[in-house]
């Protein structure tokens, strides 16, 4: 038995597929026999361009002809006369097919990075991608596609990264073990999201389990057995089919009004990160959405999507919500949240560094045109927008200056947008929740996000496993930050709604009610529980309860007073 982080609830038992990473590490050669070198390296161009041209169909099919377009200009790329002839003259010299491909595609990528235009930038990521596929073939390397995993299998991995889990295919996956990772991780939000079974942080996941390996993922206790006996089978069946009933039961809080037991109402939204999640947040009797991950339609793909297509994705989630709320969080990408094709330089310290609002103000073209994506589709709903990882006014002051430029703008192309968009501020840095009575007079609203409001209050990585001890919302540290940004919200009169893991936690429930949160954004499946969970306090109650945990002072007392609470 394997013990981890029980990261998404309920219980899969499949088979093992270890997606390993592979090294593209090699030792450059010298050749004597440049011939047979040339013709090695033609046959892994030609290997290249067939594997190309039959996910470039893939991709016709199942989404689109200009995306299959991106991936066949990668074979025009490689076929460059320019480029293929540099490359032959290198290894005619002697030189490996490997080195002489990795110095070319450099220099490429070099120079295409350092144009102005963000089109040319862009050459600069698929020159990228074609160096790693032509390597990959060069070393013999299987690239292994998640899309293709067949029934119950379950992924083992390092970690899951967003992009791998984009490739998810729900019917197919029964489970999720990786060896990194906490509960807020991305991992685990999307594992939650997609309602499949996940145990992280499992030391030596990839070494120990093998593939095609029978394992049951308990992803409520955070354990992993590895192959099970009959009894075992048995025994799990019966807590999967208990789990189920549990789910089952919640249903009678279907179509009911969120509100606690003394009658206070709140609204309780969902989190997407496609919009078609926007059709499981309905599904799932989400009241709208607190939270649009939009980092999701950047990825899986080699090119920043279009104004246009940003357009049809937010007006399509906003026609499935039918008037309720929708909050769009513009573009959070750095940290943990590559976008290869960026080109983003890697940094000695990601989760400080050029990511999120400071990426976008930056970029003022790439973040201008998702500006006006979301207005044009704020004519079709109730939509409004959400700066990430803000920590100053300058920052909140800066994005609402491009929305204005930007409505000035759409006003002038005569198109329709919601002239009284909300603009709200995502407090999910310290500095933002200590400056809260200042931001709160800049923002329409304010959510929460408890995942990193409590990395960067407790200076600890939410993905590692060795400082998870003190990676918790429950900290006195955070709950007083959690505490304050609600107070100043309430004392501006602007909603206070939490979007991070924290707002489906039973223990925080009843803290919130009494700090004064109007709005609870939870995963699709958290809806029903979470209902359920707010229903069973009054406010008085609560606040009983608030009062003692604020005069705690260590995390272990919150967290076993909490319980004895609930
Ligand atoms: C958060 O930080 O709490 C949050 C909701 O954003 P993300 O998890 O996408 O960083
Ligand atoms: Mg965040």
């Amino acid at each position: 038995m394997l013990k981890g982080t029980a990261a998404s609830e309920g219980i899969g038992i499949g088979k093992v597929l270890v997606i390993e990473e592979h090294s593209l590490e090699y030792t450059p050669k010298t050749v004597v026999d440049t011939e047979s070198e040339l013709s090695r390296f033609e046959q892994a161009v030609e290997k290249f361009c067939e594997n190309t041209t039959e996910q470039a169909e893939a991709i016709r099919k199942s989404t689109g002809d200009k995306e299959a377009q991106i991936l066949e200009g990668h074979i025009q790329i490689i076929k460059d006369p320019y480029l293929m002839s540099e490359i032959e003259k290198l290894i005619s010299g002697g030189m490996c097919a490997e080195s002489a491909l990795e110095q070319m595609c450099d220099l490429f990528i070099t120079m295409f990075s350092a144009a102005d235009d963000e089109l040319t930038k862009q050459r600069a990521a698929d020159v990228k991608d074609i160096k790693t596929a032509i390597l990959s073939i060069l070393l013999g390397i299987q690239e292994l596609k998640i899309s293709d995993a067949p029934k119950g299998t379950v992924l083992v991995a390092d970690e899951l990264t967003p992009s791998m889990t984009a490739g998810i295919v729900k019917e197919n996956i029964v489970g999720i073990v990786t060896q990194t990772g906490g509960k807020t991780s991305h991992s685990a939000i999307l594992a939650r999201a997609l309602e499949i079974p996940a145990v992280l942080s499992v030391e030596n996941a990839v070494e120990i389990l093998k593939n095609g390996q029978e394992i049951v993922v308990d992803g409520s206790d955070g354990i992993v057995i590895t192959n099970p006996d009959s009894n075992q089978i048995k025994e799990y069946t019966a807590k999967s089919e208990a789990f189920i009933q549990e789910r089952r039961e919640l249903e009678k809080y279907r179509g009911q009004k969120t509100v606690s037991k003394s009658g206070e109402e709140y609204e309780l939204f969902c989190n997407i990160g496609k919009p078609e999640d926007a059709v499981k947040a309905m599904e799932a009797d989400g009241e709208g959405v607190g939270l649009f991950r939009t980092e999701f339609l950047f990825m899986d793909r080699s090119s920043i999507p279009t104004e246009d297509e940003q357009f049809e994705a937010y007006k399509k989630a906003a026609l499935i919500l039918k008037g309720k709320s929708l909050i769009i969080r513009t573009l959070d990408i750095g940290g943990d949240k590559d976008l290869p094709y960026l080109g983003l330089e890697k940094e000695e310290n990601p989760f400080m560094g050029f990511r999120a609002i400071r990426y976008c103000l930056k970029n003022s073209e790439l973040f201008k045109a998702q500006i006006r994506a979301i207005l044009r589709a704020s004519a079709f709903g109730d939509v409004k927008i959400m700066f990430p990882l803000v920590t100053t006014v300058d920052e909140v002051r800066a994005g609402k200056k491009i929305v204005e430029e930007a409505k000035l703008e759409l006003k002038a192309e005569n198109i329709a947008y919601d002239e009284n968009i909300k603009v709200g501020v995502m407090m999910e840095t310290s500095s933002a929740a200590v400056i809260a009575d200042l931001l709160a007079k800049e923002a329409d609203f304010f959510s929460i996000g408890t995942n990193d409001l409590t990395g960067y209050t407790m200076a600890c990585d939410r993905g590692n496993s060795d400082v998870s001890y003190l990676y918790s919302a429950l900290q006195p540290s955070v709950l007083r930050l959690i505490k304050n940004i609600i107070k100043c919200g309430n004392e501006n009169n602007i909603p206070v709604g939490m979007c991070g893991e924290a707002a489906a936690n039973p223990q925080m429930i009843p803290l919130l009610i009494s700090f004064g949160l109007t709005e609870f954004s939870v995963s699709a499946p958290s809806v029903l529980k979470v209902r359920k969970n707010i229903s069973k306090w009054t406010k008085s109650d609560a606040d009983a309860v608030a009062e003692k945990v604020m005069a705690l002072s260590t995390e272990k007392e919150i967290d076993e007073f909490l319980k004895s609470m609930i």
